[in-house]
């Protein structure tokens, strides 16, 4: 998994291809990833009072992994990921592209 909570991503196929937004969960074993504003689906939803209103409730579903690239800011591109072991010895992943590190 090159994607992690929090990263920015880009969808790269499907209705939302071009659309960056923020990873909010990844679902490791079904390699799935919810992203912000990406896949939105129209659910519709029973009233259950108090606290719940019915109607139509826009909520992103999951998108497999394999639809979404890391964003680089620097780049402002979708890019792969590569690993680098930095002089402190922790794993970092950066940009193919430019070397930009990502979620550092
Ligand atoms: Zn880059």
């Amino acid at each position: 998994m090159n994607v992690r909570k929090g990263d920015m991503v880009q969808a790269v196929t499907g209705r939302d291809k071009g659309k960056t937004g923020k990873v909010l969960r990844v679902f490791p074993k079904k390699e799935r990833v919810i992203v912000e504003g990406i896949n939105f689906v129209k659910r519709h939803t029973k009233a259950q009072p108090p606290e719940q209103q019915g109607g139509i409730l826009k909520k992103e579903a999951s998108i497999h992994i394999s639809n979404v690239m890391v964003y680089c800011p620097r780049c402002n591109k979708a890019t792969r990921v590569g690993h680098r072991k930095l002089e402190d010895g922790t794993k970092s992943r950066l940009c193919r592209r430019c070397g930009e590190l990502i979620g550092k």
